[in-house]
């Protein structure tokens, strides 16, 4: 391969906040379309708006996350474009002096650990929605319109396309670790664009770039890449030049496609709002979100594996979401056994996680009742193979493994008596087995185990069956 890709992405990282950016009106998702609006946040004459002091915050935090010099003066700024979703004819946004500057992402996208460095973290605004698929007319909805966003921009640091979907999943896992957005690329809370170029091996000079847009996913931001770097090579391969333009991702026909002509800064005649004051963070809010910032997936994994003695990759699974390592944290607390339950959350609760489509917020069995089931199983009162049929009954009843296992009497037996006279019905019933194995035929043992297991409906404890089966087969 003669040529190198160079890619730089811009990332709009929707806040969670209760209201938006400079109004008090809700942000709620799904609410009737153009309910969530007021004069400000559609700029009538003499509405003033104020900043949402929860949007600087997260701003520092994302700042802090990411290494960034945190500016303790910035300015809001207007950006002018014409565009039908945004009805004040401006963004708010931050131009010349943004919150945050210079910061890093470490990603690692299976080739060892990369630096992607940061240009900067700035505060804005959201436009509103335009509704293509109602009948042939376009309809418009503002509710969108002042939510707050971050806005992240890297160095053209990019490689290969595999390193952009890690640098969004690395994002998505920070802003979701610090609980100041919920991440979902499907959803629009993580909007990515992406600046594509490509030049020779060897050459210092970046390649003319096009900007990618409408990526809504992992995976199709990669394809998008891929297609775009192809289509670079291809151009230049023939002799043309690559026009500098904003293109537009079609995952449906898998290509990109010309959208607008770049615009440079100086089309949106950007200026300082005049109705808002300059954003101020002194040394004490500084030190307060330095405070609240939580313990990030690397120092948490590493705690794990001093804490709970489980293996460096467990603890790598439990820590990719926050909501995963609180949920194993809670369960280890209800059981003191780290391994036991690394097992049980990696293996049934994520698989069920997976088939059923849920999240782990939204899974049937509390953490505390998993650690009441594991710790069954440490006490010996059930066997691994009932504790899965407990874990089963427990996703449709709220009650406790405990009270589980007494109503559907499914506790393990290990009163010798009755393992004994179970043993002798079954060597009674099978003669033949028996003559074989005292012939020699050994592997026979196993076969015995499974009829006493099955006679007793897999409650009896397997140990005392071993033992007991030996010593009256060896008799
Ligand atoms: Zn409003
Ligand atoms: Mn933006």
């Amino acid at each position: 391969m003669k040529y190198e890709l160079v890619v730089g992405l811009e990332v709009h990282c929707q806040l969670n906040t209760n209201s938006k950016a400079f109004c008090g009106c809700s942000t709620r998702f799904g609410n009737p379309a153009n309910s969530n609006v007021c004069p400000v946040c559609l700029a009538l004459p003499g509405a003033l708006p104020v900043l949402n002091r929860r949007v600087v915050e997260d701003a520092v935090k994302l700042g802090l996350a990411t290494g960034c010099a945190i500016a303790p003066y910035s300015i809001l700024a207007r950006k002018n474009y014409f565009y039908p979703d945004l009805p004040k004819g401006y963004q708010i946004s931050q131009f010349e002096e943004p919150i945050c500057t210079e910061g890093m992402l470490q990603i690692d996208a299976g080739e060892g650990i990369r630096d992607i460095r940061l240009i900067r973290i700035h505060i804005e605004e959201d436009a509103g929605k335009s509704i293509h698929d109602i009948g042939d007319d376009t309809y418009i909805d503002v509710n969108r319109c002042g939510v707050p966003l971050l806005e992240i921009v890297s160095y053209p640091d990019i490689r290969i396309s595999k390193e952009a979907s890690a640098y969004l999943q690395k994002m998505r896992q920070i802003v979701k670790y610090l609980g100041i957005s919920d991440g979902n690329m499907e959803e629009g809370s993580l909007r990515c664009d992406a600046n594509v170029s490509v030049r020779l091996f060897g050459d210092e000079e970046y390649g003319t770039r096009t900007e990618i847009k409408n990526m809504n996913s992992f995976k199709n931001v990669e394809k998008a890449i891929e297609f775009e770097m192809q289509r670079h090579i291809d151009v230049i391969e023939a002799g043309g030049a690559i026009v500098q333009e904003t293109r537009l991702w079609d995952a449906d026909k898998g290509e990109t496609r010309s959208m607008r002509g770049k615009e440079f800064a100086h089309d949106y005649r950007y200026f300082p709002d005049p109705d808002l004051v300059p954003v101020l963070v002194d040394q004490e809010m500084l030190e307060r979100m330095r405070q609240e910032l939580p313990e990030f997936p690397e120092a948490r994994a590493e705690r794990f594996v001093r804490e709970y003695g489980i293996p460096a990759y467990d603890a790598g699974v439990l820590t990719v979401e926050r909501e995963v390592a609180d949920y194993f944290e809670c369960a280890v607390a209800a059981c003191d056994d780290g391994k036991t339950a690394s097992n049980w959350v990696m293996g049934e609760v994520m698989r069920t996680l997976k088939e059923k489509y849920l999240d782990i917020s939204e899974f049937a069995i509390s953490p505390e009742r998993l650690g009441g089931l594991i710790a069954l199983i440490a006490k010996g009162t059930i066997s691994n193979t009932i504790a899965k049929q407990v874990f089963e009954l427990m996703q449709a009843d709220a009650a406790s493994a405990e009270d589980i296992v007494l109503k559907e009497g499914l506790a393990q037996v290990s009163d010798t008596g009755a393992i004994k006279a179970t043993v002798d019905e079954i060597l009674a019933a099978n003669p033949k087995q028996l003559a074989d194995y005292r012939e020699g035929k050994t592997k026979l043992f196993g076969f015995f185990v499974g009829q006493c297991m099955a006679r007793m409906k897999g409650k009896a404890n397997p140990q005392v069956v071993n033992e007991v089966l030996k010593s009256r087969l060896d008799a």
